[in-house]
């Protein structure tokens, strides 16, 4: 069957980098119609309209910050003349805390970066995703919602399980909209979050332990993420978090 993706206008939040950026290209391959935004990297978002043929149009902003979440969601409408889908990929850890330790602004900062401003985007497309025949919305989740991920992530897992409870929760009330709702759950995934957060020694040992025997890339992020963005592939599928794992987590 067509991906049905071709023409297809979407919101990627996150959207030059990491698994963002894998799901952008891939979007952008397919003749989808993409607005990327981004926190930092001017050159690299720039780099990345210029690879894909102007099928992808970046900003800079900081969707923590308040208003910035309308004011993402008006860009991209105008630039791409409506909205099908938002990817809500934008997030990260913030850093390793242990429980004892984590105070207001800490817990603010988690989950104003994974829960606050997603939902503030998503509620923002709504009027768009309305007028869309094939509207959709993707929310970035993780293995952590239901590993409880390493100690000191705990705010960053629970609010990232926050997102898998939305999906469902969404999923009904949107569904007599037309608008499907599901989650990408990845495993880990080489990008600057681990550079991040992880050593390369706890790296090796979880590629170890992955039945595929690899760590995934944004690439492997982007296949399921287009199959659920597609109204074609993905048309029947809604309320869903669809691991991508390597084997890492079944069932
Ligand atoms: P990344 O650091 O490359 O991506 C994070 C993205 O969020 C970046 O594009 C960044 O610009 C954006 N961002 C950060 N702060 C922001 C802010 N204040 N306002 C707007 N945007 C902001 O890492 P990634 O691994 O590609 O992560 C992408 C998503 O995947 C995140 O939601 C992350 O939690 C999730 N995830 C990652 C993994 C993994 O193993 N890498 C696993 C599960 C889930």
């Amino acid at each position: 069957p067509s991906l049905g993706l071709a023409g297809l206008r979407v919101l990627v939040t996150g959207g030059t980098t990491g698994i963002g950026g894998g799901i952008t290209r891939a979007l952008a391959a397919t003749g989808a119609r993409v607005a990327a935004q981004y926190h930092d990297g001017a050159e690299t978002a720039r780099a990345l309209t210029a690879e894909t043929g102007d099928a992808v149009t970046t900003r800079a902003a900081d969707l923590t910050a308040a208003g910035q979440p309308a004011a993402v969601v008006a860009w991209a409408v105008d630039a791409l003349g409506g909205l099908d889908a938002v990817v809500n990929n934008a997030g990260g850890m913030v850093g390793r805390m242990p429980f004892e330790a984590i105070d207001d602004t800490f817990l603010d900062r988690v989950f104003d970066l994974n829960v606050r401003q997603a939902v503030k985007v998503t509620q923002a497309a709504l009027p768009a995703l309305t007028d869309s025949a094939h509207a959709s919305v993707l929310f970035l989740g993780s293995i952590s919602a239901r590993t409880g991920g390493s100690p000191g992530s705990s705010m960053y897992s629970a609010c990232k399980a926050f997102l898998s409870t939305l999906t469902r929760s969404l999923a009904r009330e949107l569904s007599p909209r037309g608008i499907r709702v599901n989650a990408l759950s990845p495993g880990t995934v080489d990008t600057a979050f681990h550079q991040r957060h992880s050593t390369p020694q706890k790296l090796e040992s979880t590629r170890a332990s992955i039945p595929l025997g690899r760590l995934g890339t944004p690439a492997d992020c982007a296949g399921p993420a287009l199959t659920l963005l597609s109204p074609t592939l993905g048309g029947y599928v809604t309320g869903q978090v669809v691991e991508v794992n390597g084997g890492q987590l079944m069932a």
